[in-house]
């Protein structure tokens, strides 16, 4: 910005930069950035609009028109999230409330802008609880159900100064990534950090400094403040917007206010659990008696966290005032794992099945084996991410397999929770007969490929394409595998063949598979015999 706050030239503000930057040994291009692969809507502004930016544009205008009419009621929310998200009653219906609160009044606050200038706690969320229990899944669905970019980072990656690690203002700029560039979205964006504990540990001397700075910055973030656009070291975003400014005349928005963005931040909180067991269990007189039941559940103890829980904790007073919405969710157990992968939309199971059907193989799944695979995805002790693990480990093998197979249908059943190897071997044994079909198809495969690519036909007769079969088995390779490494230098020999005798149709015998290069050498000395017959007679 000049000094009258109009937007400068950016090619003045780009000259400046980059003399500070080299100054400072700060040179920064960003991979994939504004030239790459993934260039923001900045990038896109100019380009003529294909189906996909115009679809996108109908996105964006529907969630601008979703947030300027916003009506949305907190049952609403909770019945989508219910869809998606098994249990966490309590987060969830917290979480509606607050996303309907804050989106009134941003609403309220489009329809009457002096309203900014009164006071207003945003309804910013800490959301305490152990891995992999929905915490981050709950706000994406949020985010997708509003239609505002989400961004999601680890507390830990950030640094006060932002030279060594990211700078918080990252956040609000990968939310304009997000955004596709557009700043009037972006700044009803979603902003979710994790691990936000990590950053309010004390060491042995004392708070954490360097988590102390990160806190201050956040919160600066979580108020009302502008973020430049730019990043002042990433030169090829600068470089953009001076290029546009060139061709348009006009100079790109600048900054974005975070007035409007919400903040959820997000961890495990583990000793802060067991800090408050220990609060409740010695100041109230009686009060274990009805906790029996939740004793062993340390994290369970969050539910009852306080205010002064957090500073003690390490927190700033001022950072933890900031987020108003606490909730805590809660660990998962084998039923509600259970539950998930029957019942939540979008479960990993569905991306199974789905994967399998990519190569037309249905997969049926039973009950049981499904209690299983959540019994074992319990112990991993990370939540629903236990049941990703333990349902690859199961399909690895046979997502390898099964596809080059005639296989088309196959069952989860409980034995292949226990034993996934042998199954595999077992439905392999069972299924020999199609197994050599498909094999055998291959090799006609190959032969329409040699003939599209060289002229030639390669004519297998049914031992030699049993023999193929075979070795592919033998081997554990693919028929193409074998096919080109056995015939690989056939089209110089079957053209000097063509050339001597007019022969395109070769006949492919189990011994031309047995022995590929002497039969060819045969071939080949054949034909120059049968030439000079026919040009002696
Ligand atoms: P965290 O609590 O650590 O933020 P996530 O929300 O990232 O965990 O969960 C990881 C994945 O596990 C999600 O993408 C989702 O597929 C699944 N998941 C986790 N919790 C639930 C839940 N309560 N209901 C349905 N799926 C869940």
């Amino acid at each position: 910005m000049s000094k009258n706050g109009e937007p400068s030239d950016p090619m003045e503000e780009f000259k400046k930069n980059l003399d500070q930057a080299f100054k400072q040994g700060k040179v920064f291009f960003p991979m994939g950035g504004q030239f790459g692969p993934e260039s923001g809507a900045a990038s896109k502004t100019e380009q003529p609009k294909g189906d996909q930016q115009q679809e996108e544009d109908a996105e964006r205008e529907e969630a601008l028109k979703r947030i300027h009419e916003f009506n949305l009621k907190p049952r609403e929310i909770r019945d989508y999230l219910d869809r998606f998200v098994i249990q966490q009653r309590e987060a969830k219906k917290v979480i509606s409330v607050a996303i309907c609160d804050h989106f009134n009044h941003v609403r309220k606050c489009l329809e009457n802008p002096s309203l900014r200038e009164r006071d207003y706690a945003k309804q910013n969320i800490i959301l305490l609880g152990p891995t992999g229990v929905g915490k981050t899944y709950l706000m994406r669905n949020v985010a997708k159900l509003i239609g505002v970019p989400f961004v999601k980072a680890d507390a830990t990656k950030f640094s006060e100064t932002g030279y060594v690690g990211g700078d918080v203002d990252d956040l609000v700029r990968d939310l304009v990534k997000q955004a596709n560039g557009d700043v009037e979205l972006a700044q009803y964006g979603i902003i979710y950090i994790d691990e936000i504990d990590k950053i309010a540990q004390k060491s042995d001397h004392g708070r954490d400094v360097s988590g102390r700075g990160v806190q201050i910055n956040l919160l600066k973030l979580m108020e009302d403040t502008d973020v430049n656009i730019q990043s002042q070291t990433d030169l090829l975003g600068q470089m953009q917007a001076m290029m546009d400014f060139q061709q348009t005349g006009k100079a790109r928005k600048k900054t974005i206010n975070t007035r409007h963005i919400l903040f959820i931040v997000s961890g495990a909180f583990d000793k802060l659990g067991e800090a408050v067991k220990k609060r409740l269990t010695t100041t109230s007189m009686g009060f274990g008696a009805s906790r029996n039941a939740l004793e062993d559940e340390r994290d369970d103890f969050l539910v009852e966290v306080e205010t002064h829980d957090f500073i003690d904790y390490g927190f700033e007073p001022e950072f933890i005032g900031r987020l108003p919405v606490r909730v805590a969710c809660q660990h998962l157990q084998p039923e509600d794992l259970l539950q998930i992968l029957t019942s939540s939309e979008g479960s990993i199971l569905s991306q199974y099945v789905s994967d399998f059907e990519g190569y037309e193989i249905k997969l049926d799944v039973s009950k049981n084996a499904l209690q299983k695979v959540s019994e074992k995805a319990y112990k991993e002790k990370t939540g629903a991410r236990g049941l990703m693990t333990v349902l690859e480990r199961i399909f690895r093998d046979f997502k390898f397999e099964l596809p080059s197979t005639g296989i088309k249908q196959f069952k989860l059943s409980e034995a292949t929770v226990e034993n996934p190897s042998d199954e595999l071997k077992y439905l392999l044994r069972e299924n020999a007969s199609e197994q050599r079909t498909v094999l055998s198809d291959e090799v006609t495969v190959y032969a329409r490929r040699f003939k599209e690519e060289y002229g030639f036909n390669l004519d297998f007769d049914e031992a030699a394409i049993n023999a193929l079969v075979d070795q592919s088995l033998e081997e554990d390779k693919t028929i193409r595998a074998i096919c080109e490494r056995k015939f690989r230098d056939f089209h110089h020999g079957l053209t000097l063949i063509s050339r001597n005798t007019g022969q395109t149709v070769f006949p492919v015998t189990e011994s031309v598979i047995k022995n590929a290069e002497e039969e060819l050498s045969d071939w080949v000395v054949r034909s120059y015999r049968e030439q000079k017959s026919e040009d002696e007679s």
